[in-house]
């Protein structure tokens, strides 16, 4: 059967610092891709978010941005933020937290694999070695404490941890159709030795794994992971966790393999996508023109895989295809991985195998 032709509409935001750079390229990529893919196209519309669009206009993610995030077929976001610009109180700026929140994009999506034993500091790895996926839950638990007021009479402050029943089913679930698509295993990261909550989230674990006789399950608590991913991180396939613990192994993971720059995610809702690399605005190194830019189309490859067109399926498999020959040579690399390759250069190594 003839597959339908169709243009998806993507909602571009560059955001500040380095997601200006690196969005840049993802976007060059996806252009590069579009004249081969039978009958899809793209439409994308670009807005200013972030600390930038803050100076502008006062608010770092405007109604409309946020109408059309929810519109659109998926959302490619570079970063947002500036440590300098900051709301009146002295708070930071999350608006990557309120899109979560906005639009319940539960699933934080963050696969690590290694390109070349180069880029690891562990010993004896080569490409390939190491590539798993943490699936982090990204409304809920420990953060969900961020917007609580402390009353700084009482001279005591206490964040809740929330773990709800649905919070944790969907994100288990996610999390094992994942290992489906991969080794079949599926670890839960937490700390039910000590915390409650995390002896009601381990149980609903324990339930939903039931629905995957197929999937392969453990348990580590938090600390014992963080270890285990530095000794022996080509033992992992699929990791589940709460929303801090995922936040910290993330950045521990993708030290494993380069670093931010090497990190794609996805932020994923049962209406909403939201596709950036897991780095932030890296204000030291803004508009040089060497931030590596391979997270950002990492990314851009999952937003393909995740629109689900054959297609698109087949062009995300392209680009991770693409991405991987050129950095099978070390010396293809921003100077972040110790390469000297300026953003631009990597991208167009990568646009030239498309
Ligand atoms: P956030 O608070 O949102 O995590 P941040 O600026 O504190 O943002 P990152 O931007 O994630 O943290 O990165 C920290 C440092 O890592 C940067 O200052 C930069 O030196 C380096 N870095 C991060 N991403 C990249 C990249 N894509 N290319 C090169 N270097 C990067």
């Amino acid at each position: 059967m003839p597959v339908a032709s169709k243009t998806f509409q993507v909602t571009v935001l560059p955001g500040d610092g380095i997601g200006v750079d690196v969005t840049r390229e993802a976007i060059r990529v996806l252009e590069a891709l579009t004249p081969s893919l039978d009958g899809v196209n793209f439409a994308f519309q670009e807005y200013s978010v972030g600390a930038t669009e803050f100076l502008k206009n006062g608010n770092p993610l405007p109604e409309d941005v946020l109408i059309a995030c929810g519109e659109a077929d998926a959302v490619l976001l570079g970063a947002m933020g500036l440590p300098d610009v900051r709301w009146p109180d002295g708070k930071e700026m999350t608006p990557q937290i309120d899109l979560r929140e906005r639009f319940e994009l539960y699933c934080g999506l963050r696969p690590i694999r290694l390109y070349h034993g180069n880029d690891t500091p562990l010993k004896g790895y080569k490409a390939g070695d190491i590539d798993f996926v943490i699936v982090r839950e990204s409304t809920e638990g420990l953060f969900s404490a961020r917007l609580s007021q402390s009353d700084p009479a009482k001279e005591e402050v206490c964040d809740l941890m929330r773990i709800t029943r649905t919070g944790s089913e969907r994100i288990c679930r996610s999390a094992f159709k994942e290992a489906e698509k991969r080794r079949r295993k599926c670890t839960l990261v937490d700390k039910a030795n000590v915390l409650p909550s995390m002896v009601y989230l381990r149980s609903i674990f324990d339930q939903v794994a039931e629905e995957f006789p197929d999937v392969k399950t453990d348990h580590l608590y938090v600390d014992a992971a963080a270890l285990f991913l530095v000794q022996r991180p080509e033992t992992f396939d699929v990791l589940v966790t709460g929303n801090m613990f995922g936040d910290i192994l993330s950045d521990l993971a993708a030290g494993l393999v380069g670093g931010m720059g090497m990190a794609p995610s996805a932020d994923i809702g049962d209406n909403c996508a939201v596709f950036q690399p897991s780095h932030g605005t890296a204000p030291d190194i803004a508009g040089k023109g060497i931030a590596n830019p391979v997270a950002m189309i990492l990314s851009a490859a999952l937003m393909l895989e995740w629109l689900d067109h054959p297609e698109t399926t087949s062009g995300a498999a392209r680009i991770q295809n693409a991405v991987q020959t050129v950095l099978e040579d070390p010396a293809n690399r921003t100077p972040d991985c110790k390469g000297n390759l300026t953003t631009t250069e990597i991208a167009d190594k990568i646009i030239q195998l498309l």
